[in-house]
């Protein structure tokens, strides 16, 4: 099982669409997936058709081991993927964490247990560097960035990139940047196309080749409980995202 966190300290940039997109085109070529939703807002677990309200077990309670994951988990009932789903409980897990043994370890501890059961495990991240971020980050072997090519941009990169290299020498060497997704782009805009092409320069094949349009039926799709992979498969946004689960495999040799 390759684990792969997705990660921006930024909110909105479409970590979450990466997520639960990603997982679902892995799963259209064939990839048994876990996505583990580590953001109190679940909002990986409701677009993945799962009502955050009615979890009886969640990614709570996998960190403060009172349940597997095993235990936990639920099948997306059209994303064709399993979900470790999250809700306002995890904000607590933040602060019931910080005596705790092995804080930082939880999650890497608690996927081994899961190891044969997936090809993949995607983390969806918070929007900041927190202790729920770096318990992804500790369990991850690689980090996928979804950046909007804006004027920022590349500013904010830097903490992240820093963060990132401070978990790889102090708390799992596995770690590096698989690659920068750029997202909902739009070539007419021609800052965005300035901006991808400093991406480039300065990243160079860390910049994933695929790049995901802006495109409203992936922004639909949420509100049906589904990835845009499957709720319009034939969008523009959804078949970005299936080309780009057959570049991470391709990249992997997965
Ligand atoms: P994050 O998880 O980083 O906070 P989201 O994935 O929730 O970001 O995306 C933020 C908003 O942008 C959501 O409303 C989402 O539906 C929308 N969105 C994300 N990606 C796209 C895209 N490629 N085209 C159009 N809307 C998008
Ligand atoms: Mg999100």
């Amino acid at each position: 099982m390759r684990i792969f966190c997705v990660a921006n300290q930024k909110g909105g940039v479409g970590k979450t669409t990466t997520t639960v997109n990603l997982a679902a085109g892995l799963s259209l070529v064939g990839q048994r997936v876990l996505v583990v939703d580590l953001d109190p807002q679940g909002n990986a677990t409701m677009g993945s058709g799962i009502d955050k309200r009615q979890l009886d077990l969640s990614v709570y309670d996998v960190l403060l081991e009172s349940a597997s994951i095993a235990e936990a988990r639920q099948a997306s009932p059209k994303g064709g993927y399993d979900v470790l789903g999250a809700n306002r409980e995890l904000a607590g897990a933040e602060v019931e964490l910080v005596p705790l043994d092995h804080r930082e370890k939880r999650l890497r501890l608690a996927l081994q247990a899961v190891q044969s059961d997936y090809d993949f495990a995607l983390i969806d991240c918070p929007p900041s560097l927190s202790l729920l971020t770096l318990n992804g980050l500790c369990a991850a072997h690689g980090v996928v960035v979804p950046m909007q090519c804006e004027y920022f941009a590349l500013e904010g990169l830097s903490d992240l990139v820093n963060t990132i290299k401070q978990v790889h020498a102090n708390l799992n060497p596995d770690l590096q940047i698989i690659g920068l997704l750029r997202v909902m782009f739009d070539p007419r805009i021609t800052l965005q196309q300035q901006v991808s092409e400093q991406l480039k320069a300065h990243f160079g094949d860390k910049v994933f080749n695929t790049v995901i349009p802006r495109n409203v039926r992936l922004a639909e799709a949420p509100s049906y409980g589904q990835p845009g992979v499957t709720f319009d498969p034939a969008s523009k946004g959804a078949q970005a995202f299936v080309e780009f689960a057959r570049e991470m495999v391709q990249r992997l040799g997965a």
